[in-house]
């Protein structure tokens, strides 16, 4: 199988080209084509086995195609239980998305200062990575529309709840549209 195989949208393939990948992996080739079809998936992924591009992917090929909702909103949003795992997939969202005209990544991390993070929420959003426990503060705030939210990802869920995030993430998620998207991958 090739990326071609898998219907993303042409600018995504030359990213992916870019990016020097030729053969998508196994989770890739699993997941990318229930996800363009619109299902849940609940999947077992280890990083290093290229799952950050098997959800991203998706997500930015929704993104290729302009929200029917009238919103300034995050599209996207992607939960991880650190801020490293955070960075890595908003690198990932720029370098896979580098050729679409609507990619706006914001990274909502513990440890940064609020006024910098209420200026970047107050701007269009398509794409939001964030630590549950900030995510939760700005939205407690009102500084979050979730009107044209498509898809909720829980990128290391598993770790997410050994660190005590479940509260948190079922919060934002009854944040969010029950019509959305949602992805779950956990390390075990
Ligand atoms: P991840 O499991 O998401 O942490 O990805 C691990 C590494 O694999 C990252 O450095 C990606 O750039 C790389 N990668 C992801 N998908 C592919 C692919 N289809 N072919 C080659 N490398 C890939």
């Amino acid at each position: 199988m090739s990326f071609e195989d898998l219907n993303l949208h042409l600018s995504i393939i030359k990213a992916i080209h870019d990016a020097g990948y030729t053969t998508p992996t196994p989770i890739q080739q699993q997941a990318i084509p229930e996800l363009i079809a619109g299902h849940d998936i609940m999947a077992s992924a280890q990083t290093g086995t290229g799952k950050t591009a098997a959800f991203m992917l998706p997500a930015l090929h929704r993104l290729a195609t302009p929200s029917k909702v009238n919103s300034r909103g995050p599209r996207i949003l992607v939960l991880t239980p650190t801020r490293e795992l955070a960075l890595q997939v908003s690198e990932a969202a720029l370098k896979y998305g580098k050729y679409l005209p609507r990619t706006k990544v914001v990274s909502i991390l513990g440890g940064m200062p609020y006024p910098l993070q209420n200026k970047l929420l107050s701007q269009p959003v398509d794409i939001l990575v964030a630590t549950p426990g900030r995510l939760i503060d700005h939205i407690q705030r009102g500084r979050i529309d979730f009107q044209r939210l498509e898809m909720l990802v829980l990128d290391e869920a598993d770790r997410m709840l050994d660190m005590g995030f479940i509260d948190d993430v079922e919060t934002i998620a009854a944040a969010t549209p029950a019509t959305r998207q949602t992805l779950l991958f956990s390390a075990t």
